[in-house]
């Protein structure tokens, strides 16, 4: 599995793209920095996007990628989300009033997207992997993803707050090599944290600390870091060490690796 990550921070800066990362070339998971990172033979390429929530940093380049591809793909775009998570990007963006509405055109017979309904814990395949959703805490209806290959497990935590069934079910992962996993505020911060359901430094490591002992080491790729308090952010982030676990800050323009 190659995982190429264009953006991987909390919010927008100069240097600092949104989440938006590329599995195998043509899976797209979540939205934040397709355009601004991919060139259009690459936007091209991407058969499906995996969206985790509806929140702005996450949908914001469906939009731009729509516009992009119109009238240059075969097939549509399959756009993977739960239904609270579709319903938000009908009604509120591809309303023919923010941006058209992209499953519509350029004809209804073969759009530029369809909307592809998934369930809490319901694994489907996807292009020579298998993905399992499954919801965690956040104050919009979020998925975590398990995508896997025959050798390979990543989970895509996704942004989340303090949370349960995830590791339990990460627990039982028997090729579990990396977790994609949030921080967005300080830990002075503890109380926004929570009430955003995000992650401090501290509330991270004490997350990590629920998964059981593996005999494996896990790398751990820290994400969605707000630019703003970047540099208290890593100095927090240097201290917490959880035993098992190979804790490191995911890098924009980087490309993860699974064989
Ligand atoms: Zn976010
Ligand atoms: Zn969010």
């Amino acid at each position: 599995m190659e995982i190429r990550i264009l953006g991987c921070y909390g919010n927008q800066l100069p240097g600092y793209k949104t989440t938006g990362f590329v599995i195998n070339k043509a899976i797209a998971l979540d939205a934040g920095s397709l355009t601004s990172s991919l060139e259009l033979d690459e936007q091209l390429m991407l058969d499906a996007v995996l969206l985790t929530h509806s929140h702005i940093d996450h949908i914001k380049d469906l939009g731009f990628l729509g516009d992009n591809i119109i009238g240059r793909k075969r097939n549509p775009v399959s756009l993977f989300g739960g239904k609270k998570t579709l319903h938000a990007i009908a009604d509120h963006y591809f309303n023919n009033s923010l941006w058209p509405d992209f499953t519509q055109i350029p004809t209804k017979e073969n759009p530029v997207y369809v909307y592809r309904e998934i369930e809490n814990k319901k694994e489907f395949d996807l292009f020579g992997l298998t993905v399992l959703p499954v919801q965690v805490p956040h104050p919009v209806f979020t998925f975590s993803y398990f995508i896997r290959d025959h050798k390979s497990t990543v989970l895509h935590v996704s942004d989340t707050g303090e949370t349960e069934e995830v590791w339990a079910l990460a627990d039982q992962e028997p090729h579990l090599k990396a977790i994609f996993l949030e921080t967005s505020f300080p830990n002075e911060m503890k109380g926004l944290a929570q009430a955003s359901k995000h992650l401090t430094p501290e509330m991270m490591g004490e997350e990590l600390k629920k998964l059981k002992k593996r005999k494996n080491l896990v790398d751990v790729y820290i994400y969605h870091l707000k630019p703003l308090y970047i540099d208290k952010l890593k100095e927090e982030l240097a201290k917490v060490e959880v035993e098992g676990f190979r804790i490191r800050l995911m890098e924009q323009d980087s490309v993860i690796r699974y064989v």
